[in-house]
């Protein structure tokens, strides 16, 4: 098997573990009470984007190896880093989702005894989520060995994360107000003593 061929095992068998660990909070989700909802056409735009560039092109290329122009030689040691990068990935992604329990939504949604989580992870960044996703757009790039698919990840995850995390702060700021102000005062976005 090539090192090529490695790296797009691991990221099919990656992208099945992000729906294994995704789902039963999908099921739990339907049952909590939305009691503000701020889905917006901009933020589904954010969503189609993540999903068009994080899963469709990347699947497309695994099933039919398009757009073979982009392809570069696949390194071991990129593809190795590629592995430990989606899997770093992974576990913040599960990580996340047990944290955020009931008060996660694939939106942006104050959902009923909406509870602002501030530890673990929360404790570290406020958007630990999308830092799974930052993660995991990375880790496709190196994984998958086409410039196209490295960087339809990376813009479809800069997409989801600059179309929303403005409003999503503004969100929490009205709900919990100088709780929000005073978490955000001690927390970065989504690189923790960076950015
Ligand atoms: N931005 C977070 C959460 C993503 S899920 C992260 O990256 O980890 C999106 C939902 O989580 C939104 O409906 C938002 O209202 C809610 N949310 C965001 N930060 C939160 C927090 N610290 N505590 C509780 N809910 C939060």
């Amino acid at each position: 098997m090539s090192v090529a061929s490695i790296g797009e095992v691991v990221w099919v068998i990656g992208i099945v573990a992000w729906y294994v660990v995704r789902y039963p909070f999908e099921r739990r989700a339907r049952r909590v009470r939305v009691t503000s909802s701020r889905r917006s056409p901009t933020d589904t735009a954010g969503l189609a984007a993540a999903l068009f560039g994080m899963s469709i092109v990347p699947a497309f290329y695994v099933a039919t190896g398009f757009p073979k122009f982009a392809d570069y030689p696949a390194h071991a040691w990129v593809v190795g880093l590629g592995a430990l990068v989606f899997v770093m990935g992974l576990w913040t992604f599960r990580r996340t989702h047990k944290e955020l329990g009931r008060n996660w939504s694939i939106s942006l949604e104050i959902r009923e005894k909406h509870q602002l989580i501030s530890s673990g992870l929360y404790a570290v960044v406020r958007h630990p989520m999308y830092t799974s996703f930052l993660l995991m757009a990375v880790g496709q790039m190196l994984l998958l060995s086409n410039w196209v698919v490295g960087l339809a990840g990376i813009l479809g995850f800069a997409l989801l994360f600059f179309l929303r995390v403005g409003k999503e702060e503004r969100l929490m700021l009205e709900f919990f107000g100088p709780e929000y102000r005073a978490y955000m005062d001690r927390t970065k976005r989504i690189i923790p003593y960076l950015y």
